[in-house]
């Protein structure tokens, strides 16, 4: 009976069911509760209410279904540890190369999986489904270091480079945001200047994602003309240096940090040859956008698993809470949200492989889905009850992670801003 009992605790959270306090009970709860840990680490099923399997191509599945395997198997064991100890898992860094998580639309002779948009697309929606900071570390490798050595860098830069991003033999990250020019980089003062045979870069750029670790920074700089240059920044120039932000409430698998530039010697054929202008980072934001379109919707996928399976097992009053109207409108409202946002997003996928994705329609669905996530991740933490807040569920992690993702690569308000200039022809940023 003891053990019985000490079971159905476990099983059901917060049953309380009584049952003797003994070493004796005390071991036998704990061991059940480490095995149940292990037997349930991740039962996610993903909701597909509307057949969207049937637009994808069997490449596609299978692309989505082996990145979904391997979250299951390296990124949920050890997710909540490593956000805990606001750690970034480098262990995961060769698999997620492995997986086509660095760079997967890059052409092969580039080192990179020359996958289509919706595969990239569906690998970013898995990543997020385990943690927006393992896809965030994805998509800036991939979209905001990989993408401008690919389309503005030399052939040189892009053999020296691109190979080796995607294995993860080497870490990127992308300096855009300034201290005092966040939403509007375009006032940016980082800055480099021509000596003749090389370039000087002065400047500080903030809350770069990966900088504590990265091996080379992508970093956007004006010239004495006022152009923006794309600088290829690597670790050990001196007066080059990389301190990390600490003390974040969201995203702590994913390092934050700062650049700092001071009188850094940058040799000539470091300057990205093919592109400038604000223009350039914008586009990589873009395909960044394009990536975290995909990614919140695999935590809001999360989410709204995780909530539908508690409510069905959840007992108040003698019924499951899955039986109270209140409950299943919040359900039945988040699966309607997921399943416009799948179709919204797969829509984008198309437009983008044909090279037809604007990008106030990238700004529409970003903020679209992440707002989707965060609301659903907040009622799906109400589900939860009191359990919604602890870490033994991903939920509350998820939620804080959104905090992140709705104000990086252009915020809330910013990508309305978009929309509206899009559909008005009037800009309201100034
Ligand atoms: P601000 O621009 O100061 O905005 C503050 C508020 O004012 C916002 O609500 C905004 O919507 C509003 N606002 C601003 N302008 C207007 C306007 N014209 N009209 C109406 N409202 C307005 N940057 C990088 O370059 N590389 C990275 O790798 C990177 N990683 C990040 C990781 C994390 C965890 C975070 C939190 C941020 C990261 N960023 C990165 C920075 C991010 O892109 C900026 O935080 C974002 O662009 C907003 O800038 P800001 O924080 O300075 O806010």
């Amino acid at each position: 009976m003891v053990f019985i009992n000490a079971i159905i605790n476990v099983i059901i959270p917060n049953a309380n069911i009584p049952f003797k306090k003994s070493i004796f009970s005390y071991k036998i709860y704990t061991f059940v509760k480490n095995l149940t840990k292990i037997m349930s680490q991740d039962l996610y099923k993903a909701p597909d209410y509307f057949q969207m399997d049937e637009l994808l191509t069997e490449e596609h599945k299978l692309i989505r279904d082996a990145a979904r395997e391997w979250v299951k198997r390296e990124v949920s064991p050890i997710i909540e540890e490593a956000c805990q100890k606001a750690e970034f898992p480098k262990q995961i860094i060769k698999g997620l190369g492995e997986i086509g998580g660095f760079g997967p639309y890059v052409p092969v002779e580039y080192g990179g999986a020359g996958l289509d948009q919706i595969s990239y697309g569906l690998i970013m929606q898995e990543l997020e489904r385990g943690d927006s900071g393992i896809r965030s570390t994805s998509s800036v490798q991939s979209s905001l270091v990989m993408y401008p050595i690919w389309k503005y860098g030399s052939e040189e830069q892009k053999m020296k480079f691109l190979p080796k991003l995607a294995t993860g033999e080497l870490i990127g990250c992308f300096g855009l945001t300034e201290p005092d020019h966040g939403s509007n980089p375009g006032g940016m003062v980082t800055n480099i200047k021509d000596m003749g045979d090389h370039y000087i870069l002065n400047g500080a750029k903030m809350w770069i994602s990966n900088s504590p670790f990265a091996d080379v920074a992508v970093v956007w700089a004006k010239n004495e003309d006022g152009r923006i240059k794309g600088v290829l920044v690597e670790r050990g120039m001196e007066g080059f240096s990389t301190p990390e932000t600490h003390n974040k409430w969201s995203l702590r698998a994913s390092a934050t940090g700062e650049l700092v530039f001071d009188n850094v010697k940058i040799p000539k054929n470091n300057i990205l040859p093919n592109r400038d202008g604000l223009g350039a980072p914008l586009e990589c934001l873009d395909s960044a956008r394009y990536g975290i379109a995909w990614g919140t919707i695999g935590t809001a996928m999360d989410c709204y698993d995780t909530a539908l399976r508690y409510a069905k097992q959840r007992i108040q009053f003698g019924k499951p809470i899955a039986s109270f109207q209140l409950q299943q409108k919040k359900l039945a409202e988040m699966i309607t949200e997921i399943t416009k946002a799948q179709l919204l997003t797969w829509r984008l996928g198309v437009l983008k492989n044909e090279g037809r994705a604007t990008t106030a329609q990238i700004s529409m669905c970003k903020r679209n889905n992440v707002d989707m996530a965060l609301n659903i991740a907040r009622e799906a933490r109400q589900i939860l009850g009191a359990m919604g807040i602890t870490g033994e569920y991903s939920i509350m992690r998820h939620m804080m992670n959104l905090e992140s993702v709705v104000t990086y690569e252009g915020t809330h308000d910013i990508h309305l801003l978009i929309t509206g200039m899009d559909i008005t022809g009037e800009n309201a940023f100034k």
